[in-house]
């Protein structure tokens, strides 16, 4: 009888083990222990000395062995948020081969076609004290607007229609094309960010 409990213990553990170091909660713990490490930025802008290894070895330790003896509680939940920063992660990489957006875009700069050569400054998003400007693509044409919001928390308030004078849609959930030859090869140098 005591044995089945001792075996069932040991597998436990085992797996709890297997688990913290090679599966997946090992890179969490070794995130977890990077943390601690603190980059030397952080160091010197704490004024401290990085933690010694000998410390860190005994931080490892404590939350492997709380883990080990714990995994059940821990292991969905990592687990779980390993596949959505995997997915996230994929969904990202994804838009990016795809072309420009306006959302990872910074400030003011310039869009540089790689087909036709065209050039063109555009705003993707700058802010003042009190007001803020977006930039949009409409649609159909291609022209590029920039258009101010209201103040603090109206940022999508916009103050003119989201309309061009073509009667397009102007729009900056899109992939940027170039507005000569509707090329998705473009090329954003940032010139300024606010
Ligand atoms: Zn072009
Ligand atoms: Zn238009």
């Amino acid at each position: 009888m005591n044995h089945y409990f001792e075996i069932a213990l040991c597998i436990y553990l085992g797996i709890g083990f297997y688990l913290a170091t090679l599966g997946p909660a090992g890179k969490d713990i070794n995130e977890e222990i990077d943390r601690a490490r603190g980059s030397s930025l952080l160091n010197a802008y704490l004024d401290r000395e990085p933690p010694s290894e000998f410390k860190l070895l005994l931080f490892r330790v404590a939350i492997t062995a709380g883990f080990v003896l714990l995994w059940p509680v821990f292991i969905f939940g990592i687990v779980k948020a390993q596949r959505k920063a995997r997915e996230e992660s994929q969904a990202f990489a994804t838009k990016l081969s795809q072309g420009l957006w306006f959302q990872y875009l910074g400030g003011y700069g310039s869009i540089n076609c790689q087909d036709c050569h065209h050039v063109e400054s555009i705003t993707s998003f700058t802010h003042g004290r009190d007001s803020s400007t977006s930039g949009f693509q409409c649609q159909s044409c291609g022209e590029f607007a920039a258009i101010r919001s209201g103040g603090p928390g109206r940022a999508a308030d916009y103050e003119s229609t989201l309309i061009c004078g073509c009667g397009g849609q102007l729009d900056r959930e899109k992939v940027l094309f170039c507005p000569d030859c509707k090329s998705q090869k473009l090329k954003y140098d940032m010139e300024f960010i606010t």
